[in-house]
């Protein structure tokens, strides 16, 4: 452990009283912009007796006897009321192995830390360019598992990304982690948003010319939209990039299939752009402008784009997309007579997987991703509807 870290440990210890005869500091395993994460032995146990027995506890890690957890000491910075959520629905979320469970709170005048067993886990950019696809189907299984229960608690987790699923490549579990961001899922309110309602009707359309065609509209009289955008760049849904304020489980679902759509195209980051408008360009480029209207008009608002179509649209965009960098990984150019083209046949026109010389595995994988990244959250699979799909059924855990 580099000096540093020590000092750090020896200074976390001294400015937490009592601390230090409960758990004792490793070392430090995670940053994030809301918290600093130890690794430390739990001295007395508390990790052993409230969980060593129970069924759907995954492994446990030791050290001289001693449970290891990892300590989430929550900066002082966060609202008490933002602590006191993650800390609530950390509480509800006890009895699944793939979500780490809460085994101890503990304050000081400020300072929170939370308390969760410790799970062993690779970093996600030491793997996922390696992961075959038996390995990806247990990854997506396992973070599904997570999600369907806590979706079943009606709780939205709000920032599904690689950081915050830890996996371990060679026990091959994962465990769904940071709930700092999480939400309970509101009753829909249809005066809020027409998505409730199925979206604008076509006379409720406003005509498309009061928008120009390139550029923003010079003042724009309109009043601004303001919803939930809490979550990381890459993997937020189009319903919170179209601010619809009626947000749902289902933004988890299409973060787990951004994570899906990286570990098939082997890219990581896919998406990267720095805004929400370079998000939305970014699917535009993957679905297409109409299908982005469409998307758009749902959530009540026009959507404007002068990106051309892409020559090769397909029916199912985004999986065209995957295909040709599948393709582009094989390190063929895109052409006609490509794998590419081959694994698209891996699709049926109701998106049902069928057999190809690239293999029925593969269209079974590519069969979930287009039903994890539907535009359209209504159409968008649940947790327990995907865990039935062919890509896990065909397949013993
Ligand atoms: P933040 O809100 O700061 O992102 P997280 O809860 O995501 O905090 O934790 C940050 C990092 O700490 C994680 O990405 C992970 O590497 C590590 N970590 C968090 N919880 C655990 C745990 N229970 N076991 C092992 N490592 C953990
Ligand atoms: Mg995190």
């Amino acid at each position: 452990i580099p000096v540093q870290v020590r000092s750090e440990l020896t200074l976390v210890a001294q400015s937490f009283p009592g601390l230090s005869h409960k758990y004792k500091l490793m070392d430090k395993i995670g940053e994030g912009t809301f918290s600093s994460v130890y690794k430390a032995m739990d001295l007395r146990d508390v990790t052993k007796k409230s969980f060593a027995n129970v069924g759907w506890m995954s492994q446990m890690e030791y050290k001289r006897g001693h449970p290891l957890v990892a300590l989430k000491l929550i900066y002082v910075t966060s609202s008490p009321q933002r602590i006191l959520n993650e800390l609530q629905l950390l509480h509800s979320l006890v009895g699944c192995p793939n979500v780490a469970p809460l085994v101890d709170a503990l304050r000081y005048e400020d300072q929170v830390i939370a308390v969760l067993p410790y799970y062993k886990h690779a970093d996600f950019r030491d793997f996922y360019r390696d992961l075959p696809l038996s390995g990806v189907r247990i990854y997506m299984r396992e973070l599904l598992e997570a999600l369907s229960f806590v979706h079943e608690k009606k709780i939205i987790h709000r920032d599904i990304k690689p950081t915050n699923f830890l996996y371990d490549p060679f026990t091959r579990r994962g465990v769904l982690v940071d709930f700092g961001l999480a939400e309970r899922e509101c009753v829909p309110d249809p005066s809020a948003c027409p998505c409730v309602k199925g979206g604008l009707s076509n006379d409720e359309i406003p005509p498309e010319n009061i928008l120009p065609t390139t550029g923003y509209l010079k003042d724009d009289s309109r009043p601004g939209r303001r919803a939930n955008r809490a979550g990381t760049r890459g993997f937020r849904a189009p319903e919170v990039l179209f601010k619809c304020p009626n947000q749902t489980t289902k933004i988890d679902i299409w973060s787990a299939g951004v994570m899906l759509l990286t570990l098939l195209a082997r890219r990581f980051p896919f998406f990267n752009s720095s805004d929400d408008i370079d998000a939305l360009t970014e699917l535009t480029a993957i679905f297409g402008r109409d299908a982005m209207k469409k998307c758009a008009r749902l959530h009540g608002l026009g959507f404007e784009c002068n990106l051309p179509h892409l020559e090769y649209m397909h029916p199912f965009g985004s999986i065209v997309y995957v295909a040709v960098l599948l393709d582009a990984r094989e390190g063929d150019t895109f052409a006609d007579d490509s794998p590419a083209w081959e694994l698209l046949s891996a699709l049926d026109k109701n998106g049902r997987p069928t057999d190809t010389p690239l293999g029925k595995d593969y269209a079974e994988a590519l069969a979930l991703l287009r039903e994890c990244l539907m535009l359209d959250y209504k159409e968008r699979v649940t947790a327990d509807e995907a865990l039935q799909l062919d890509f896990f059924t065909r397949h013993t855990a």
